[in-house]
């Protein structure tokens, strides 16, 4: 059965202090779907674009075995669009312009053949939409969902509704504190806990990721990288190596969520090597493991 990924698919502009993209491949689903497809397939794409969605990211997707039932291309609709901006300090980030366009309409219709699947990822997109997805769902299912300040701010009252529904929720470190209302990080997983969601990770960009449960909290480095080209997506990519790697091994315990988390720090590595989604294509799997390792060496230490 695949697993089941919905978010946006857009166009990226997107400007760092070393160079600058247009209109670039992106959007939540697209890197989360491309991460994850290093571990299981195939990968269940729902989204949509507009007819000026080029011809060459279906090729792409489709190479990463993405199953593309689920993606509406709108006739004579405008692809989502996003703009960012990136200072020195590569954890910042502005936004420039959200254009939602096709979004703004979309009513996910999940087919058939989705409908059984045990693993969805939720990619960052309005929360209504998020739960008009759930809602046409069979069975008992793994729901890991992703969220942003956009929709914490603009439609917080959908969001809460999702997180009753939500198994994990990935966010970053200022969108906890946005969310909980809490500075201490500790502290805003007791709050988002109360919200819904049975685990939390908390991506920390350079600084890596926590995962909290209720038995514990795990603490994975980021990749010390001499050149990060490009941020935009690496949350995405976490995500995806993730879940990918839930789904392939099917395995929900805690130490297992320790290697996902792990493996979604590699993927957010190699996703911020390179602008866009070059990172993420055509990848040997064997560089996943090395790099899975890596991380492992990072803080290992023996005992006296
Ligand atoms: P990340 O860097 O992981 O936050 O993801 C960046 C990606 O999210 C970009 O490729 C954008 O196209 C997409 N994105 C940005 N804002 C939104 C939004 N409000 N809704 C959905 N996707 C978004």
């Amino acid at each position: 059965m695949g697993l089941l990924v919905v978010g946006s698919l857009g166009l990226d502009t997107v400007e760092t202090p070393f160079d600058k993209v247009e209109n670039a491949l992106g959007g939540s689903a697209t890197y989360i779907s491309l991460a994850a497809s290093y571990f299981s397939g195939p990968i269940y794409l729902m989204g949509v674009v507009g007819e000026d969605f080029p011809q060459k990211y279906i090729h792409l997707l489709e190479n990463h075995s993405v199953d593309l039932e689920g993606l509406q291309i709108v006739n004579g609709g405008k692809t989502f669009r996003w703009s960012g901006k990136y200072h020195y300090d590569l954890n910042v980030r502005d936004t420039l312009l959200t254009e939602l366009n096709v979004f703004e309409q979309f009513n996910p219709e999940v087919p058939d053949k989705y409908k059984k699947s045990k693993f969805v990822c939720l990619g960052n997109i309005d929360p209504a939409l998020q739960i008009k997805v759930l809602d046409q769902m069979e069975g008992p299912h793994f729901v890991v969902g992703d969220t942003m300040n956009y929709w914490i701010e603009g439609r917080k009252e959908k969001l809460m509704e999702l997180l009753k529904r939500v198994n994990v929720l990935i966010i970053n470190d200022s969108e906890a504190r946005l969310l909980a209302k809490e500075p201490n990080l500790i502290k805003a997983w007791k709050h988002i806990r109360e919200m819904g969601p049975e685990i939390l990770i908390i991506k920390k960009g350079e600084h890596g990721a926590l995962l909290f449960t209720d038995e514990t909290i795990f603490s994975a480095p980021a990749y010390p990288m001499e050149m990060i080209y490009d941020p935009t997506g690496a949350g995405d990519s976490f995500a995806g190596g993730f879940i990918g790697y839930l789904h392939k091994t099917q395995d929900l315990s805690t130490e297992n969520m320790k290697r996902a988390v792990v493996y979604g720090s590699a993927m957010a590595s190699f996703c911020v090597e390179k602008f866009s989604t070059k990172g993420l294509e055509g990848l040997e799997y064997f560089r996943v493991q090395d790099r899975f390792r890596e991380f492992l060496n990072l803080s290992r230490v023996d005992e006296k």
